[in-house]
């Protein structure tokens, strides 16, 4: 995602510790984006950090094919807890079924393509033909090809189209337009319904497409069409799970609970690579089989890595012992109140808040200038010494839960400044 070409060289970083990384030389640096959207308690969480230095002097890896361990079964335990435990509401009010299995690999992309290949086995093993999938227009599931596939069609892997399999997507549900996505996937489901083996999407916001917000009210409704007609639900929440959106997970606000749900980036506490692919009895049952042909075949070298497990407990273990949930309010209570003086701005349409997330776009038909605006204001925040990464002209913030107020308000107050730099180079520029 950098064109070495045009860009300055990378800063090297030594250390991270809270919401800061260090560089080398003592520059700090204040991480507003949580390291790509994977950390959640700040860098080098002492909890984590002993966990995972206990854990590698006792067992690194080992094969997860016929062997197991401790820091495995504890984290399923825990995981399905708190995966259920979220759910409960949405399970009540028929909003789905129990979470009751986890399928371990080591990247968000690899959680998806193993949701994609047990929504497409167990239709196979019940002997039904689907061979469709539908996604949310706008979506982002990683870079591996079926990840690609599923994922909107654009500049980052046009290259690659002639070699991705058919997805058909949904238009995205913008506000006012919600009626129209209905409409097509009623049609598209009175259609194809039968022949449809999943539906995958972000719950709620996509995260790649510029931090996009869709209604939960929808997602429920889309949702339990898709049920109906025996559609399997492929849940993303590889950004937003573990608190981002506000809730645990994003589903709880839609009510439902998917039959594959797929988790990465925040579940070690954003401290080492681990995916993790949850399912429901019935499609675990679709491949328990006393014919070996019908099982899930699907390896990962690193699956249940001793040491990613014993980081994602510890995680886990934090969202009990600190409170977790209380940052998460408290932040997005700041972005609230920032984006009601951002609102204000006319150089900024569309300010957006959801839990941790705040985005907005810049209007970039100001003047010629302001297009190509996100990396200007990553340029000038990051002589502020803060770390954002704006996806086009969409500039977002997404920190750490351990941020400081003071921090925050800080990140509010450079951008707000880096605006207003723009606008008047562009007024000169004009005059
Ligand atoms: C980041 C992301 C992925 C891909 O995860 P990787 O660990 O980078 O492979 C998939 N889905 C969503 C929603 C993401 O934000």
């Amino acid at each position: 995602m950098t064109q070495h070409k045009l860009s300055q060289s990378a800063l090297h970083v030594d250390r991270g510790e809270g919401s800061y990384l260090h560089l080398r030389g003592g520059r700090k640096i204040l991480d507003g984006i949580s390291s790509w959207w994977v950390n959640t308690h700040g860098h080098c969480h002492p909890k984590i950090v002993e966990a995972v230095r206990e854990q590698a002097g006792k067992l690194e890896q080992v094969i997860f094919a016929g062997f197991t361990h401790d820091p495995a079964e504890k984290l399923t335990r825990k995981l399905l807890n708190s995966v259920n435990h979220s759910f409960q509401g949405a399970l009540k009010d028929g909003g789905g079924k129990k979470l009751d299995f986890v399928f371990y690999s080591d990247s968000g992309s690899t959680a998806v393509e193993v949701a994609l290949k047990m929504a497409i086995g167990f239709h196979e093993n019940k002997g039904e033909k689907r061979h469709k999938v539908i996604a949310l227009d706008g979506g982002y599931h990683g870079d591996t090809f079926g990840a690609m596939s599923a994922g909107s069609r654009g500049v980052f892997n046009e290259l690659y189209e002639p070699f991705l399999f058919d997805v058909k997507h949904i238009p995205f549900p913008k506000q006012g337009g919600e009626a129209r996505s209905l409409q097509w996937l009623e049609k598209w489901l009175a259609k194809y319904g039968s022949e449809t083996a999943a539906f995958v999407f972000e719950p709620i916001v996509q995260g790649a497409a510029g931090m996009r917000i869709y209604s939960s009210k929808l997602l429920n409704k889309m949702a339990l069409m898709c049920r109906e007609a025996g559609v399997l639900l492929i849940a993303d929440e590889v950004m937003t799970g573990f608190g981002r959106t506000g809730t645990m997970f994003a589903c709880e606000q839609a009510g439902i609970i998917p039959d594959l749900l797929c988790l990465s980036k925040g579940l070690t506490g954003g401290f080492l690579p681990m995916g993790a692919t949850l399912a429901t009895k019935e499609i675990y049952k679709a491949f328990y089989h006393d014919d070996k042909a019908k099982q899930f075949f699907h390896s990962t070298s690193f699956t249940g890595n001793p040491m990613a497990c014993a980081a994602a407990l510890a995680s886990l273990e934090i969202w009990d012992e600190e409170p977790v949930m209380e940052r998460i309010k408290a932040i997005e209570e700041c972005h609230v109140k920032a984006a009601g003086w951002y609102a204000a701005r006319p150089d900024v349409l569309d300010v957006r808040v959801k839990g941790t997330i705040f985005a907005m776009d810049i209007a970039d038909d100001v003047s010629g200038y302001l297009s190509g605006i996100g990396s200007e204001i990553y340029d000038f925040m990051l002589e502020n010494d803060i770390l954002l990464r704006p996806i086009g002209n969409t500039v977002y913030i997404l920190p750490p839960y351990c941020i400081e107020k003071e921090d925050l308000e800080r990140i509010y107050e450079t951008l707000w400044r880096s605006l207003d730099s723009f606008r008047n180079e562009g007024f000169q520029q004009a005059a």
